[in-house]
């Protein structure tokens, strides 16, 4: 938790459950992996949190953007987005959002399938396109699976079909899935991409950019791998695999820029035991899966708490939101302990909460209002 997100907590005690953001953090967390890649170009990935005051910051830091909806391509234009720095990254897009896009000025746009492309070959022609690969997400606390992306054989033709239909076969792209743990992961991915781009040369394709997605990962409960290491392993890999002909490097961070600039501030509704003698505590909090917490499903992302009473005897606890819905359990199997002090009517803190957190935040499930969001 920064200083700046402790000081409002302290002195504005705002309502709970809420969201408290320093953009300070964002800044320097942007800061922090251009460091990291300085050879590459930041792509923010608006889903993570699309709060103005972040597009805003990001947009003044020279950032740019990846967008998966038109709404999200508009909120960049917002805050003062150039459409030159916005890719429409999203591979699966209503003709319509390509054609109000391309109408704003977007020229990027990722494709993974001959249907799409043919898409923004009507709809935003002349753009430049890149085509997302499938690649391994072991590794990956949320994972991807094999939603977006296709097999290398099929983007082959698809980049060189690009051409034919009067687009600019721009780039490849992959993703190694969300809070990626293993460096290798990047390591691999980039060794399939550059065989195919390699390929795509020589069948005379004038393809020039290779996009990293993103999956830069974050300190929750356990450690991960700095982001230097990152940094190094993937160019280290690039240079193998490129040599010095390196090509146009996208990277699209989302996680990595926010999350551990929020934290989630939210009361302690109830705590009770199922039978007398059992020492699991259940532990109700005003916060849960649809108040915004959506990616403890499976118990993937585990948070880590904070609670007034850190420091004294601690017992195990089932930790569960406030709704009515037996889904909304958060942590049942992952050996979350809490101290026995823990009382109905405490604050407690979930920290690194700043990304996927208040766009997953349901509407009003049980009349719970949809989670506040600070930015300090
Ligand atoms: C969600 C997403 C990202 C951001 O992923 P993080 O793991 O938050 O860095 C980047 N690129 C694409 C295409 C995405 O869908």
């Amino acid at each position: 938790m920064t200083p700046k997100v402790s000081a409002y907590l302290r002195d504005v005690a705002p309502a709970t459950p809420c969201l408290v953001v320093d953009v300070d953090r964002v800044e320097s967390n942007f800061r922090r992996l251009q460091a990291a890649l300085p050879l590459a170009r930041i792509y923010y990935a608006v889903k993570a949190n699309p709060a103005n005051p972040i597009l805003a910051r990001l947009v003044g830091l020279g950032s740019n953007f990846d967008a998966a909806s038109f709404e999200e391509v508009q909120a960049c234009l917002d805050n003062g987005a150039d459409p030159a720095a916005i890719s429409y990254g999203n591979t699966v897009k209503k003709e319509s959002a390509i054609r109000a896009a391309h109408a704003a000025g977007v020229r990027m746009f990722a494709f993974d399938s001959e249907a799409e492309l043919r898409k923004l070959a009507r709809s935003a022609p002349g753009s430049r396109v890149y085509c997302r690969i499938l690649v391994g997400n072991d590794g990956a606390e949320w994972p991807l699976s094999r939603k977006f992306g296709c097999e290398v054989e099929m983007a082959k033709e698809l980049m060189v079909l690009a051409g034919e239909l009067g687009l600019d076969p721009f780039g490849l792209s992959f993703h190694v899935g969300s809070q990626q743990t293993r460096t290798q992961a990047y390591e691999a991915a980039i060794g399939k991409v550059a065989m195919l781009f390699t390929d795509l040369k020589d069948a005379g394709v004038n393809i020039r950019m290779v996009n990293l997605g993103g999956g830069y990962p974050v300190r929750y409960r356990a450690e991960v791998p700095e982001i230097d290491a990152i940094g190094e392993a993937i160019m280290g890999a690039m240079t193998e695999h490129f040599g010095n002909a390196l090509p146009e490097l996208v990277i699209e961070p989302g996680r990595f820029l926010v999350a551990d600039a929020g934290v989630v501030s939210a009361e302690v509704v109830l705590v009770s035991q199922k039978a007398k003698d059992d020492p699991v505590r259940w532990v109700y909090l005003d916060i849960g899966r649809f108040g915004g917490l959506a990616e403890t499903e499976g118990e993937a992302i585990k948070y880590a708490f904070r609670t007034p009473h850190d420091g004294g005897a601690e017992g195990p606890v089932t930790i569960a939101g406030p709704t009515c819905d037996s889904t909304d359990t958060l942590y049942e199997k992952s050996n979350y302990r809490l101290p026995l002090a823990l009382d109905c009517g405490d604050r407690v803190e979930l920290l690194a909460t700043g990304a996927y957190v208040t766009t997953y935040a349901s509407q009003a499930f049980n009349g719970f209002r949809p989670l506040a969001e600070h930015y300090v």
